[in-house]
């Protein structure tokens, strides 16, 4: 018999609204010995089915919904379907660009399963024990949907660990050269998909990259944490007269110099080697101002409980970049912290402006590219902030 999940009372709200995750505590009892990974029904105190996932009895997140339909079942024609949708969904809304987000876990019901598409080559991550335990399966699955090149496995983060689960990282399938060159919005960019960050490159800012075109023509540019230089090459493309690179990781600063001459932007673009915060203050004192500066660090606040030192360090660079912006120039800032609400980066902006005494004007507020889709009910799938502001 099917193993069930019955919640405890007054638990099942969020699961109502849409989001996937039953955690332990929210458990009254499971019926069953289910195995690592397999199928539970997750059920309302009253014994109502209110869909199907994998269960992980090692972890805090116990079960992850894969369904809501009582009809539907989780069999490898399940996953076809899932991975199909989508590959569709990818077709109509991305253009312009050969690598994106293909499968963006838990806002494609496909929890805790990330792909993304770079070229011909696919990257991906197994980041729950549900989705590890049917590794072969979702691989063939997607050699089979999507017909790449080669597959090669990112599951070297620490967020495995809360599922038991080691870090791991190589091919899936035959091997290939690991740095790929991708095409974004008409640039030409090197991926290294086994050494870089992450999955390789930070595909949900593809949008945001392209929407700050019109701020370029003969502007002075400073792109701090410019990781391989997806915004510098695409400042300079679209007319920058001069884009400094800042970066603390030499190795990201050697591919933004390659990136730039693939382009044909290399007299234009510019490297420095820097804690950001620090040059920041240098700048600063060096009396230097710009007509863009652009700040995209890493997440400040990995979690709730760091997020008074986030939002410190946000405010921190977001006044020392002001410090550096004359009337009339722009500022464009993002956050990709889940835990800093979009309430709070405001918050922390005007507090900034306040204190530099600007004054400053929202031109646009943006998110992550529509290949990272935000499943309403999860609010951990909108992460993204991006601001454009108007110095005045
Ligand atoms: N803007 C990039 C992504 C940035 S990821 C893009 O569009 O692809 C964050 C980057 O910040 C990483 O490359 C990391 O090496 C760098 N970094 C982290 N802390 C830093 C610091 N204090 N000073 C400078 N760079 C830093």
């Amino acid at each position: 018999m099917e193993a069930r999940v019955i919640l405890a009372r007054g638990r099942q709200n969020r699961i109502l609204e849409g989001h996937p995750w039953v955690y332990a505590n929210e458990i009254e009892t499971t019926e069953g010995t289910p195995a690592p990974g397999d199928i539970v029904a997750v059920c309302d105190p009253r014994g109502r089915v209110l869909g199907r996932g994998y269960i992980n009895p090692a972890s805090q997140i116990r079960v992850r919904i894969l369904t809501r339909d009582d009809r539907e079942k989780i069999d490898e024609a399940f996953f076809r379907r899932r991975l199909q949708e989508a590959w569709d969904y990818r077709h109509r809304w991305v253009k312009g660009s050969n690598a994106f987000r293909a499968v963006f876990a838990e806002a494609d019901r496909l929890p805790a399963l990330i792909v993304d598409k770079f070229a011909d080559y696919l990257v991906v991550q197994f980041l729950a024990l549900g989705m590890d335990t049917r590794r072969e399966m979702i691989t063939r699955l997607l050699d089979e949907i999507i017909r790449p090149k080669g597959i090669y496995e990112r599951s070297d983060v620490p967020v495995r660990q809360l599922e038991g689960l080691p870090e791991r990282a190589g091919f899936l399938g035959p091997e290939f050269p690991t740095t790929i060159e991708i095409e974004e919005n008409g640039f030409r960019l090197l991926v290294d998909v086994a050494g870089g960050q992450k999955t390789g490159y930070f595909l949900d800012q593809r949008e945001n990259r392209a929407a700050i075109a019109p701020l370029m023509p003969g502007a002075r540019v400073l792109d701090c944490f410019s990781y391989t230089g997806g915004f510098a090459v695409h400042c300079a493309g679209y007319g920058a007269s001069e884009v400094t690179a800042v970066d603390v990781s030499g190795d990201a600063l050697a591919m933004v110099k390659r990136n730039a001459e693939l382009n044909g932007l290399g007299d234009r673009i510019i490297t420095r080697e820097a804690n950001v915060f620090d040059e920041l203050r240098r700048l600063e004192t060096a009396g230097e101002k710009y007509d863009v500066v652009l700040l995209d660090p890493p997440a400040f606040a990995k979690n709730k409980a760091a997020l008074e030192g986030a939002v410190r360090g946000y405010k921190e660079i977001n006044l020392r970049a002001m410090h550096l912006l004359p009337p009339h120039s722009y500022l464009v800032t993002a956050s990709c912290s889940y835990h800093m609400s979009e309430d709070l980066f405001y918050a922390m902006i005007q507090d900034a402006a306040n204190d530099s005494h600007r004054r400053v004007r929202l031109v646009e507020s943006r998110s992550q590219a529509k290949d990272h889709p935000v499943l309403l009910g999860a609010g951990e799938s909108r992460y993204l902030k991006f601001l454009v502001l108007e110095v005045i």
